[in-house]
């Protein structure tokens, strides 16, 4: 019922950056089915609209036959037995996302106890990267090459503009 080849990769993607991508490369190698789930937060105040993020994700993965990108809101631990997915995939960077990715985890686990949470490390050059930041920086007018794909970056450029 939970299926351990299928995993769901959580976030927020406002937006999608190329450290989001470089995790998602290597874990559609991993699983033979990866959700990248957009969180659908009434609470927040986004950059991108849901559509637009989800949008720009099916864009940059779109050479990646085992990748879907979706839409979820509620529990994630429902949404995982909705999908019948055995695996939340999460990407830590610095000792900084530990603390609370390990929180996360472990009420995840609580909730439901046949859903492994498995953690991936980008490559390095993204190790510094945040959806936060790229905001930050487009906001100010700053480089963004290497940061997003071209694609965002133009969506930026026009939304910051
Ligand atoms: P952000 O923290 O950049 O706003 P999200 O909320 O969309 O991003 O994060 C979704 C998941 O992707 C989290 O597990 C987060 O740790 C991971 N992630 C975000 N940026 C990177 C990165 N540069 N390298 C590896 N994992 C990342």
């Amino acid at each position: 019922m939970m299926n351990t080849s299928i995993a769901i990769y959580p976030g927020s993607f406002d937006p999608v950056t190329n450290g989001h991508l470089d995790l998602i490369e290597r874990a559609q190698k991993i699983f033979g089915h990866l959700v990248v789930a957009v969180l659908r937060n009434v609470d927040k105040q986004p950059l991108f609209n849901v559509t637009e993020r989800v949008e720009m994700l099916r864009e940059v993965t779109k050479s990646w036959p085992g990748v879907e990108v979706d839409v979820f809101e509620g529990l994630l631990v429902d949404y995982a037995r909705r999908r019948q997915a055995g695996v939340i995939l999460r990407g830590i960077r610095a000792i900084s996302d530990y603390e609370y990715e390990l929180q996360m985890a472990m009420m995840n686990r609580k909730l439901e106890p046949r859903l492994e949470t498995v953690f991936m490390l980008p490559g390095e050059t993204y190790s510094y990267l945040s959806a936060r930041l790229v905001r930050e920086i487009a906001m100010l007018g700053g480089p963004l090459t290497g940061l997003v794909p071209p694609q965002v970056e133009a969506r930026l450029r026009a939304k910051t503009a």
